[in-house]
């Protein structure tokens, strides 16, 4: 369960835990049209705190917000202000920040009307998403009975509240049937992503992760990228089977949540050596050496702040 803490931001103002409610004919508890967004802040090595793209994070929340034509009543400085507020007024030095723009109440219609654009940010400890065991030895996943949204059915750039139902009934499948995580393909039946995580696989070491097709621009994705890059591996997207993913040497999930999570096996079938593989161990290392402000090079990914 959730850690309670002091303060959540709600509408501009700090307000307690507890008093952080809405209405049950909030528009956004019905229909789904919010949005929402997941970041980290991380203790560094000098004593200090960063929430790791801070700046970024709060960018795609504004363009969730536009693609789904909400208003958002806060600029980009305001909601970035907001997230350190909230950090700071709780007294977390690391931690889970949880952005969500939604409908409040009013019209009741699918249209909603002038309902008024709220906006929240909570703050909890949240610790490996998938378990400190699966950051080192690696997760069990299935293929999903369920597709990945049709890049017109629903919109896959936004990180909307209503997308996640369709996450889900994925990861309730897979960990109903003992997995720790879904893989869903696409609507063509190449791999897409996991409820809420990106995909990378490594072969002969060359590193391919899915095109921006079916799948949410992830951050953690996009920092891997940079990094393998840097690193002088070859980073291709592409889309790829889940055959390939089967004959792949190394596979992880990355994410805000799952940060960097090492895939030992897929549908029963191992992949590579059945443990985190040695190009996943070194991006996830230098992964955690970037958000934890140990790599000058990437310090303007991070947001310094201090208790
Ligand atoms: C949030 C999310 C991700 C990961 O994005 P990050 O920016 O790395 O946290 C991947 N896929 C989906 C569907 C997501 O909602």
């Amino acid at each position: 369960m959730v850690q309670k803490s002091e303060k959540i931001w709600f509408d501009g103002r700090l307000v307690p835990w507890d008093e952080a409610n809405v209405h049950v004919l909030t528009h956004t508890l019905h229909y789904g049209a919010g949005v929402f967004e997941g970041i980290r802040a991380y203790e560094c090595a000098d004593g200090g705190s960063a929430v790791f793209r801070l700046e970024d994070h709060i960018r795609r929340l504004l363009d969730s917000a536009h693609i789904l034509g909400l208003t958002v009543p806060f600029d980009k400085d305001e909601l970035v202000e907001a997230c350190v507020e909230v950090l700071k007024v709780n007294g977390f030095s690391s931690g889970y920040l949880r952005p969500l723009v939604f409908i409040g109440t009013g019209a009741m219609g699918v249209h909603p009307g002038d309902n008024p654009i709220r906006v929240a940010i909570a703050a909890w400890q949240w610790g490996a998403y998938l378990g400190e065991e699966a950051l080192e030895k690696g997760i069990r996943v299935r293929t999903s009975s369920f597709t990945r949204h049709h890049v017109n059915v629903m919109m896959t750039k936004a990180k909307a509240c209503g997308n996640y139902v369709n996450s889900v009934l994925a990861k309730v499948e897979a960990v109903k049937d003992g997995y720790n995580e879904a893989l869903m393909l696409d609507t063509q039946g190449f791999v897409s992503e996991a409820s809420g995580e990106n995909i990378f696989i490594v072969r002969d070491e060359a590193i391919k992760t899915t095109p921006l097709t079916s799948v949410l621009p992830g951050i953690t994705r996009n920092s891997i990228m940079a990094l393998a890059a840097e690193l002088g591996y070859e980073v291709l997207e592409q889309l790829f089977t889940r055959d390939e993913l089967y004959i792949a040497d190394e596979a992880f999930f990355s994410g805000t949540a799952a940060e960097v999570t090492p895939i030992r096996e897929v549908d029963h079938r191992t992949i590579g050596q059945g443990k985190a593989g040695p190009v996943t161990r070194l991006l996830q290392q230098e992964f955690f050496k970037i958000v934890k402000g140990e790599n000058p090079d990437y310090a303007s990914w991070l947001h310094r702040y201090e208790i």
